[in-house]
């Protein structure tokens, strides 16, 4: 099977939306594409001596609504449509939630499995001296994605500070609370889905307290879910967790805080005691309440959908479901709380981090959660009440309530 392009999707998935809120061409062009992207050669030495050249990017897309805004991944599989697609899906993450922000997103096309610390750290530091007068408060603010982590956003605010001779710590957010992170920044993508979770408890009447949830790619965001579910819903049994070197089962419920300690203690979750191998492929098709997409894109495609056995699927990952999977997971009655809403809540905290960092002046947990809360909550809701008036899968109207917002500020703007 041919590869799936996640900006193909991205833009089939905004086509759809186009065509149903009636958009003109000029703005429905506006919106495929990128508004800018820079691709960058990133010489680096490596701890051997010998220099080895990465590629990388940043796109920023939409600007409409404010400075562009998106993560770093760093990814053996990166590509320029991966990192379009996940720059064109934060162009939707930051409207849903209402933040004034627009979307972006970077990259570098390597295996930091492979990399030093000091490799890492050469790297981190090379990119911001080949973009870093793309970036600013007041231009594009990036941020962690998969593979990179609060260490690696320090080394890159201090190059871009040691450039510019002065203080920027709103630059970049996902930064350690020693040089302004905020509280609450580690954990705010699962959280921000659980809360999704218990809202959709509610409309659908399942009880979430007592719920069975299956996790798919136990990294940062899938662990954090594993332990918040119980926490936030009150109760629930984790029976299933997956990584890249494969997932382990057991149906009468694993304690998450131990999982997360083997994970640890072991770099995977396989062989956790008392469980079960089970493979990915089996995981996302197990009879469970919640599904957790967690890892990365195109995992669930018209092969599968019709297997697909959960009642919520809470995308903590990006692009998980192909277009045609979204359909057929409609039509079964699998609630799938979409991507670009189910984890806005990592973006609306590091939004928050930002705000905190220009007015220098630092929030409690317990307000970042209450912000949180109310954010992700309210957008929600955009998209339930949405789902009422046209009926169609929840995807299409998260897409529809996003795109009706850029699109509006691209208009106000008197760009199209
Ligand atoms: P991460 O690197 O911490 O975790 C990714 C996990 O997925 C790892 O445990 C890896 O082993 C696992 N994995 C990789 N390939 C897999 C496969 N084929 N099957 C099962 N597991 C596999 O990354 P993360 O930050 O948790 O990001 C995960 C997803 O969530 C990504 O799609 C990312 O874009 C999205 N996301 C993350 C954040 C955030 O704040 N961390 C915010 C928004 C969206």
């Amino acid at each position: 099977m041919a590869k799936l392009n996640p900006f193909s999707i991205a833009q089939q998935q905004l086509d759809e939306a186009a065509e149903k809120l009636g958009l003109d061409a000029a703005t429905h062009e506006l919106l495929r594409w990128p508004m800018k992207e820079y691709h960058v050669l990133l010489p680096v030495r490596m701890d051997n001596g010998t220099t080895k050249v990465f590629k990388g990017y940043r796109v920023q897309y939409n600007a409409a609504r404010g400075p562009t805004k998106g993560g770093l991944r760093w990814h053996p599989e990166e590509t320029i449509d991966t990192v379009r697609a996940l720059a064109a899906w934060m162009t939707w993450k930051t409207a849903v939630v209402d933040i004034p922000l627009g979307g972006g997103k970077g990259g570098v096309t390597c295996n930091p499995k492979e990399l030093s610390d000091s490799e890492k750290e050469r790297l981190a530091r090379t990119y911001i001296r080949a973009v870093g007068k793309e970036l600013g408060v007041h231009r594009d603010v990036p941020a962690p994605d998969v593979y990179t982590t609060p260490q690696i956003m320090a080394w890159m605010m201090d190059e871009y500070e040691a450039m510019a001779g002065e203080s920027h710590p709103g630059m970049i957010t996902g930064k350690p609370l020693e040089i302004g992170g905020s509280q609450g920044r580690g954990d705010a993508t699962a959280r921000g889905g659980v809360y999704c979770v218990r809202e959709a408890g509610k409309i659908l009447n399942v009880d979430v307290a007592k719920a069975t949830y299956a996790i798919q790619g136990f990294g940062n965001a899938g662990q954090f879910a594993a332990t918040l579910h119980p926490e936030i819903l009150g109760g629930g049994t984790l029976i299933a967790a997956s990584d890249s070197r494969g997932g382990v089962i057991n149906k009468n419920g694993m304690d998450p805080q131990a999982l997360v300690r083997h994970k640890l203690e072991t770099g995977g979750v396989k062989d956790f005691p008392g469980s079960e191998p089970i493979t990915n492929e089996a995981l996302l098709e197990l009879q469970c309440d919640v599904l957790y997409p967690s890892a990365l894109e195109g995992v669930i495609t018209s092969k599968n959908a019709p297997n697909i056995k959960a009642k919520i699927s809470c995308e903590l990952a990006n692009g998980p479901t192909t277009p045609e999977a979204d359909k057929i997971l409609h039509e079964k009655g699998v609630y799938v709380i979409p991507d670009f809403l189910a984890n806005a809540g990592g973006v609306t905290v590091s939004y928050f981090e930002q705000v905190q960092n220009t007015y220098n002046y630092y929030w409690t947990l317990d307000d970042v959660y209450q912000q949180l809360d109310r954010k992700m909550t309210d957008a929600f809701h955009a998209v339930h009440e949405m789902s009422k008036k046209i009926k169609a899968h929840n995807r299409l109207c998260a897409y529809m309530v996003s795109v009706q917002r850029v699109a509006d500020a691209c208009k106000i703007r008197g760009w199209v």
